[in-house]
């Protein structure tokens, strides 16, 4: 802006320089003119004066004239040159403007170009009557051309002078004229900080700055928003550009890469098999040839991932990418397990139905020996039950798998009565086996789901009775710690190597299957505890030792 006002005003006075030298000139040549017309007048009433009758005898009277550059010359009423005082041999006259208007008027006057002089020229005519003749002195017109070649050298000194002065005086100008401008606090304006002619330029403005302010203050808060949305975001998340620069990265990305907290652009990142992919669909995103997001799963620093890679098209042209990397561990792990249990059931669920089939063939084909059918008939009741019961607990495990605990009522339940119920109901088989349930409880209330709750204590005792030594014992004990209420179920039994204490509670893990299957075990009973211990945000620990016994560690949070 400098620079315009300074050119604006710098060129401005040059021209209005130039344009007055001009002027003066144009006004000097006038003056000039109207001087030497005059003087051609004087000339010519002298002259008059002392025409003489023959004309011949004009010469020495013209000699001084002559001398003085003017020329002389005398013309009658038809235009002929009877003499002129520069040429001997002239072409008529009546053509020229000063001769026809002195024939007309007297006297006239004329500038132009004479080309017998070669010069511009003035001329004054004036008409003798009593003679009839006009006398025409004419004087080649000098000033202007002489003026400028004498001026020339001042008109170069004034030139450069005020060529000097506009300068300096258009940078003071400029300055001075921006100075307020330059000076004024765009957050703060004040009217009468800024020209008269500014003020409705600064109303805009301040209004522009209100404007501005809250949609930054807008802008500001919603990245803000974004930048904890992805800090908080438990998948991780990588912005580039189309270049591969790293513009943006959150916490959470950091577990899949070993240093991509210490680059600025993707090329850097030690993870080759990603980066190779990630090259290839940049690639291909920029050239159009995939303009959708494309999901693949990986292998990221021992994580089984999920990463969706996401072009930015902005105007048709891919600006950039998002990546997020989704950790599918736990999914993966809970597939395969889920592979595995169908498998297993399939496997299981054959087993006692294939005995049932067999013994039920034998005895329709009259196979077996008359003694030996109460037997088979026990076998077929035995299996059958047992398939029931795992009927039943692959059942449980499926509702906990679909999700269907979420849509139990919790309500307040007394873990001293369910004790208590569950102990009654096996009693009988504790007597069976030859084990005392020895009982300590105290009266706690939990919030939960009551047959949830009594499964998972029937599962537990039935186990210690199960797996127990003749004559051998059962403590079942209930104790209130503080906001804590812990339910122990020990046993006097043949206990749990160390090495299978977490296997136990895989699904169809038996530690001695063919015990397990004498006893009606399925190997589900342990897994359904563990849901239900889960549902329940309860803590389960195990302790146990081979040929000592073991003990189930249940902490529930306590309700009033
Ligand atoms: P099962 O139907 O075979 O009892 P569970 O899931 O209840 O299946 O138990 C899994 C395995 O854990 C059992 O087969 C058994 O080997 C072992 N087990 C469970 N409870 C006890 C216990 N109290 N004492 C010793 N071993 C046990």
């Amino acid at each position: 802006m400098q620079r315009r006002i300074f050119f604006s005003i710098f060129i401005g006075s040059l021209s209005l320089l130039l344009l007055a030298n001009a002027f003066l000139l144009f006004s000097l040549e006038s003056f000039f003119q109207k001087e030497s017309l005059e003087d051609l007048k004087n000339q010519s009433k002298s002259l008059i004066e002392q025409l003489p009758q023959d004309l011949t005898q004009l010469e020495s009277l013209v000699k001084p004239l002559q001398d003085s550059h003017y020329r002389i010359s005398i013309i009658d009423k038809n235009g002929n040159v009877l003499y002129d005082s520069f040429s001997k041999v002239l072409e008529n006259h009546s053509s020229r403007e000063e001769i026809q208007n002195a024939l007309l008027n007297g006297g006239a006057t004329s500038v132009r170009y004479s080309n017998t002089l070669g010069a511009k020229t003035l001329y004054y005519a004036v008409f003798l009557k009593e003679r009839e003749i006009v006398l025409r002195v004419a004087k080649e017109q000098k000033y202007v051309k002489a003026l400028f070649f004498k001026l020339l050298p001042f008109f170069f000194v004034e030139s450069f002078l005020a060529l000097l002065l506009c300068f300096f005086l258009a940078k003071v100008l400029a300055k001075a004229i921006l100075k307020p401008i330059l000076k004024a606090n765009l957050e703060d304006l004040k009217k009468d900080s800024l020209y008269f002619e500014l003020h409705s330029f600064v109303k805009k403005i301040k209004s522009q700055n209100k404007i501005i302010k809250t949609q930054l203050k807008h802008l500001r808060q919603k990245q803000q928003e974004m930048l904890l949305l992805a800090e908080h975001m438990s998948d991780g998340l990588i912005l580039l550009n189309q270049h591969g620069d790293i513009l943006s990265t959150n916490k959470s990305v950091n577990k899949y890469f070993k240093n991509l907290s210490s680059c600025t652009i993707i090329y850097e990142l030690k993870e080759s098999h990603f980066l190779k992919i990630l090259l290839n669909l940049l690639r291909d995103f920029k050239k159009h040839k995939q303009e959708e997001s494309k999901t693949l799963q990986m292998q990221l620093c021992n994580f089984e991932c999920e990463v969706i890679f996401t072009p930015i098209f902005v105007k048709n042209k891919c600006k950039g990418m998002v990546v997020i990397v989704r950790d599918i561990t736990q999914t993966k792990l809970a597939q395969n397990l889920r592979k595995e249990f169908s498998a297993n059931v399939t496997h299981e669920l054959k087993t006692p139905l294939t005995s049932i089939l067999a013994s039920s063939e034998m005895l329709k084909n009259n196979l077996v020996k008359k003694e030996d059918i109460p037997q088979f008939i026990d076998k077929i009741l035995a299996e059958s039950t047992r398939l029931l019961v795992m009927i039943d607990e692959i059942l449980k495990l499926s509702f906990f798998d679909e999700g269907g605990a979420e849509y139990l009522q919790k309500q307040k339940i007394s873990l001293k009565s369910n004790v208590l119920k569950v102990v009654k109901h096996l009693k009988m088989i504790a007597t069976q086996y030859e084990v005392e349930i020895l009982l300590d409880l105290q009266e706690g209330y939990i919030l939960g789901e009551k047959s949830l709750v009594e499964n998972l204590i029937f599962n537990l005792v039935d186990n210690a009775i199960k797996y127990n030594k003749k004559g051998g014992f059962i403590r079942v004990s209930l104790h209130n710690l503080g906001e804590k209420i812990r339910l122990s179920i020990q046993d006097s039994g043949i206990g749990i190597p160390e090495h299978l204490h977490q296997r136990i509670f895989e699904r169809f893990f038996c530690v001695d299957k063919s015990r397990s299957k004498q006893l009606g075990g399925t190997g589900l009973g342990l897994s359904i505890v563990k849901s239900a211990v889960a549902y329940h945000q309860a803590y389960l620990e195990l302790k146990s030792e081979v040929g000592k016994g073991s003990e189930f560690i249940l902490e529930f949070n306590k309700i009033a």
